[in-house]
């Protein structure tokens, strides 16, 4: 009995719905969620993604690291190398949150424990915690906008998602680059 059991029969009765069938690897939705790992915070719930719907990146705390945007370049060079200058635009959501486990990472002890334990600087990790998310999705979002890897036909748009009451609540409307 593996611990992943109980989640292998949900995916087939998945399977038995045919709601993976006829879907493009392109998003029906053109959205790029980006979110926390956190268990609570799954886009599938929180903003009723669904099959084929979206394309959606989590990591600790949602940030906008430079993995994040090569993985925006990656998607950006993909649509474009596929429909052209008709290659649609889309969104980057950005979805901080309440109550993040980042947070532990303003705690200098855990910060300086845990950077000794990846072999990063301390300083590094500092940055990365989502403690004020109204702040922090702000301050991803302009990092976004900034940023080369990401083109000027992409949107970005920061949000905060309450653990407490469910709701979404946008704190950057969708905004493109600066100078356009
Ligand atoms: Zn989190």
């Amino acid at each position: 009995m593996s611990i992943l059991d109980p989640l292998l029969e949900r995916n087939q009765a998945f399977a038995r719905t045919e709601a993976h069938r006829g879907l493009a690897p392109l998003p029906s939705h053109q959205v790029f969620v980006i979110s926390c790992i956190d268990p609570r915070v799954d886009p599938a719930h929180i903003l009723g993604v669904g099959p084929g719907d979206a394309l959606v990146l989590r990591n600790a705390g949602g940030r906008v690291t430079d993995e994040v945007m090569a993985e925006i370049a990656f998607i950006a060079a993909l649509t474009e190398t596929m429909f052209g200058d008709d290659a649609p635009p889309f969104e980057v959501a950005v979805i901080h949150h309440t109550a993040c486990g980042t947070g532990f990472l303003a705690d200098e002890h855990f910060r300086r424990t845990f950077a000794a334990r990846i072999d990063v600087e301390e300083a590094e990790l500092a940055g990365t915690a989502v403690i004020d998310p109204v702040a922090s999705v702000r301050d991803d979002v302009e990092k976004l906008l900034a940023s080369p890897l990401v083109p000027d036909r992409v949107k970005a748009s920061g949000h905060v998602y309450d653990v407490e009451t469910g709701l979404v609540e946008t704190v950057v409307a969708a905004t493109v680059k600066a100078g356009r």
